[in-house]
């Protein structure tokens, strides 16, 4: 059924069809014709970023009387935000049916301008339980005439402590009235408010309880806790368009966060609990026309923010209530769009990141650190593409590009072009330029760069054997270009390594057990700038060893070994590898390196 069929006003269709809605959504083509055409009370479980304010909305403002001064429904939902964002909503949707007028009310605002407001006369009246409890007091507020009531987010306005003010309300109501009641869960309390105050509910469940989850990817890095916020950045930086929401436990980590990243040139903010109401209102409005790319914040503060098209909802930490998790997962992948929860947790965490897979139905996938190099690409290439497309059509620069051109005019395309992006990405040149990559701790019962190919999860034996390779610092040789060598050479199957140790002229890695000869094989054919790479199985390490290895500090030995010493090498590089170890003669007692 599209909206034409639906039974609306000419008015409601132009202005359905002004908000850019072409097919109603699932919970629309369920609630619409309800409310329309029956006298029903409804239950319906959906959850924000479903549509479901249009849901109510629409046939509420057709169904309203504008001759009738009377209020005649009352919308109760949990914040000030969300009692905003209706209020908006339905005043676009009354565009163009006459001279509906709907109030907004809440607490934090003054409160005489809403009593001012109410004697004017209301139709609907959107509220917050609480301060619509004080407005009944002071006689402001009438319900009497009121013939439909909504609770938004109903889960929500319990999770805050409004039962007994829902209660309250709700027997000012009178009797006859129709009752919605939306919600993203169904609790026994909620099962409770229906039972005492809903007439022989019809329920309806909106998809999974929550449509937005479809498009919403799960992953994870796993981080030690020393390098949490550096593998924040990262994950700004090698998404440059990112828009989201960071989640932090506290308000004080949130303030730490927050103002690291503001000192560090990111475009973020805070959002918690110590702000005052008018410094959170300033933050959320500039996320919401994206002045802010990052916003960081406790669950309670982002609470009564509704953003639709997040890119990425970013645990910083996992939330104590697992539950907490699909509220905040739920807040990307809205309205259509992909969107991807990502949590930076420790490998203790690992039983929670399967509980939560339970409850989302959903796997989540490892997400390797990004390196530097991959980095600078995604900037270079995003700036790139925005050179592409910006428009020059400005005047100014046209007066001074004579001049300009015959300064340059000693510099080649390629000189030009290397230049400007060395301006440009100064700083991430500066971060990145030492290679120094950000190691994951090992990941005892799976692999630490996670899932397979089909995105399943494999179960590996967590022994690793240790492998030699012809390659160190001085060859330019990193944690990162180990890691590219190995998925170059291995046509994109998930190899998982463990501990690297990168030497001057060689350096030692670890792989699980059961790809070391399928690696040895793959990685002798080929080439690291123009050199050809040699790999085999490392020879245990003699006795004595072991601290310097353990501590992943250079042991001089190590450092002195120096690959000129193998055999049938004419540079010194190629050819058989000669065993490091050889001098130590006897076959070791113990193995040493794990
Ligand atoms: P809500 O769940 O009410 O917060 O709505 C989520 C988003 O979906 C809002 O931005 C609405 O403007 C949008 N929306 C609602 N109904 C439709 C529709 N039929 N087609 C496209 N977008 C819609």
């Amino acid at each position: 059924m599209n909206f034409e069929e639906m039974g609306f006003t000419p008015g409601i269709l132009k202005a359905v069809q002004e908000l850019g809605f072409e097919q109603p959504m699932p919970v629309q083509e369920k609630v619409i014709p309800l409310m329309l055409g029956e006298d029903e009370d409804i239950i319906a479980l959906a959850q924000t970023g479903t549509g479901k304010t249009a849901a109510f909305g629409l046939p509420l403002v057709q169904m309203t009387d504008t001759e009738n001064n009377a209020t005649q429904a009352l919308i109760l939902c949990p914040t000030r935000e969300l009692c905003m964002q209706i209020t908006g909503d339905l005043t676009d949707y009354a565009r163009y049916t006459g001279k509906l007028r709907i109030l907004a009310v809440y607490g934090g605002a003054s409160i005489e301008n809403q009593i001012r407001e109410l004697k004017k006369g209301v139709h609907i009246i959107v509220a917050t339980p609480g301060r619509l409890i004080d407005l009944i007091g002071r006689k402001a507020a009438r319900l009497s005439s009121v013939s439909t009531v909504i609770l938004d987010e109903a889960d929500e306005m319990l999770n805050m402590g409004f039962l007994d003010s829902i209660n309250e309300i709700l027997e000012e109501v009178p009797g006859g009235r129709r009752t919605l009641l939306f919600s993203a869960t169904m609790s026994s309390e909620i099962a409770g408010i229906a039972k005492k105050y809903m007439n022989d509910p019809k329920e309806i469940t909106i998809g999974t309880k929550n449509a937005s989850a479809e498009n919403v990817t799960h992953g994870y890095y796993l981080v030690h806790s020393k390098d949490k916020y550096k593998v924040l950045k990262r994950i700004a930086d090698s998404e440059p368009d990112i828009y989201g929401i960071v989640f932090c436990r506290t308000r004080k980590e949130t303030q730490e966060v927050a103002s690291s990243l503001i000192e560090d040139g990111y475009n973020a903010d805070a959002l918690h609990g110590d702000l005052s109401q008018a410094q959170r209102d300033t933050v959320m409005q500039k996320f919401r026309v994206r002045n802010l790319q990052l916003l960081i914040a406790t669950d309670v503060a982002a609470r009564g923010l509704d953003v639709d098209d997040l890119t990425h909802v970013i645990n910083y930490n996992l939330p104590d209530d697992n539950e907490v998790y699909t509220h905040r997962s739920g807040r990307t992948g809205r309205a259509g769009k992909k969107g991807i929860s990502i949590s930076l947790i420790s490998p203790r965490d690992k039983n929670n990141i399967k509980q939560i897979e339970r409850i989302v139905k959903k796997p989540f996938k490892a997400i390797q650190i990004p390196s530097g190099s991959e980095i600078c690409g995604k900037q270079l290439f995003h700036w790139v593409k925005k050179l592409e497309t910006v428009v020059t059509e400005h005047q100014e620069i046209e007066k001074f590009l004579p001049e300009i051109t015959a300064k340059l005019s000693n510099l080649d395309r390629e000189e030009l072009l290397r230049r400007v992006v060395s301006l440009e990405f100064d700083r991430f040149l500066d971060d990145y330029r030492s290679g120094e990559e950000i190691i994951s701790p090992r990941d005892r019962d799976d692999n630490f760069r996670g899932s397979d190919k089909k995105g399943s999860r494999k179960e590996y034996s967590g022994n690793y054997k240790r492998l030699f390779i012809n390659l160190g610092k001085t060859d330019g040789f990193y944690p990162e270009q180990l890691i590219e060598l190995v998925n170059r050479n291995t046509s994109g199957r998930k190899i998982p390594l463990g501990k690297i140790d990168l030497l001057k002229t060689f350096s030692f890695f670890e792989v699980e057990s059961e790809f070391a000869d399928y690696l040895i094989n793959a990685l002798n054919n080929a080439k690291f700038n123009d050199r050809r790479v040699a790999v085999e199985i490392a020879q245990e390490k003699p006795e004595g060893h072991r601290e310097a290895d353990r501590s992943g500090k250079r042991s001089a030995k190590w450092s002195d070994r120096r690959p000129e010493k193998r055999k049938g090498d004419k540079k010194g590089h190629a050819g058989k590898v000669l065993k490091w170890d050889k001098k130590s003669g006897k076959k070791n007692k113990k193995k040493k390196y794990r």
